[in-house]
């Protein structure tokens, strides 16, 4: 399959589950996960119609923004990964949305080096993954509720909704579960946005009321390395 075609199928999977959700088709967002793809990658993507890109690294990320913008083409950029807080500047003026906010210091950092109000998400590790980055539900010291309170009280942040990255697992129900805890979250708090759901999970994530899902592989293809 050429890229054209992944897309496409990519288009039709995440239409059609957006269906079986009980929404209507397009209501749900799709971020094309492009790490480790090249410029001309991105370019022909977008040519194709993929308006969200989603990037996890700043030193990556600028220089493909600058390719791509020296083209003419003017994606929404989306940032997916872990940010540091010495980047936050550059992450809140070269990005529309930020999903992986997960320290209350760099929510604090995004509103200071903000300008406007800056689009964010935060970043819940549901299953306490100790590889994984994102708030916990079971800090005692620091309740989620406390959290969100905190960042939503920054006056240069619009917190929209939240993000998780699923357990990986064979288990399709664990996988189910994590995405309903997190959709059941943002229904507490009053969150719109959920941006949960990549290549293995996607559907699944759709299903269970994901607004936004970053799709890397089942785009772009494998990455190398
Ligand atoms: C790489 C990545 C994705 C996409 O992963 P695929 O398996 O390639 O779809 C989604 N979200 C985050 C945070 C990622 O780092």
């Amino acid at each position: 399959m050429n890229m054209a075609e992944r897309l496409e199928r990519t288009r039709e999977r995440v239409a059609a589950a957006t269906v079986r959700s009980g929404r209507p088709e397009g209501s749900v967002r799709i971020i094309g996960a492009s790490k480790t793809m090249a410029p001309d990658v991105l370019a022909e993507a977008v040519r194709l119609g993929l308006s969200d890109l989603g990037e996890n690294r700043i030193q990556e990320a600028i220089p493909k923004i600058d390719a791509l913008a020296r083209e003419g083409l003017q994606p929404t950029w989306h940032f997916i990964g872990h940010l540091q807080t010495n980047k936050a500047k550059v992450a809140a003026e070269r990005f529309a949305i930020i999903h992986s906010v997960d320290t209350l210091k760099l929510a604090e950092e995004l509103n200071a080096r903000s300008s406007g109000k800056l689009k964010v998400l935060l970043e819940v590790n549901i299953a306490d993954e100790p590889s994984k980055s994102g708030f916990t539900l079971t800090n005692p010291e620091l309740p989620f509720s406390d959290t969100l309170l905190k960042v939503r009280s920054l006056p240069n942040l619009d917190v929209l909704g939240l993000m998780t990255v699923a357990p990986h697992s064979e288990d399709d129900s664990i996988v189910r579960r994590s995405f309903q805890t997190l959709a059941g979250l943002a229904r507490v708090y009053g969150l719109t946005e959920l941006s949960m759901g990549m290549t293995e999970d996607f559907e699944t994530a759709i299903e269970e009321g994901a607004t936004m899902v970053r799709i890397g592989r089942a785009i772009f293809g494998e990455r190398n390395g």
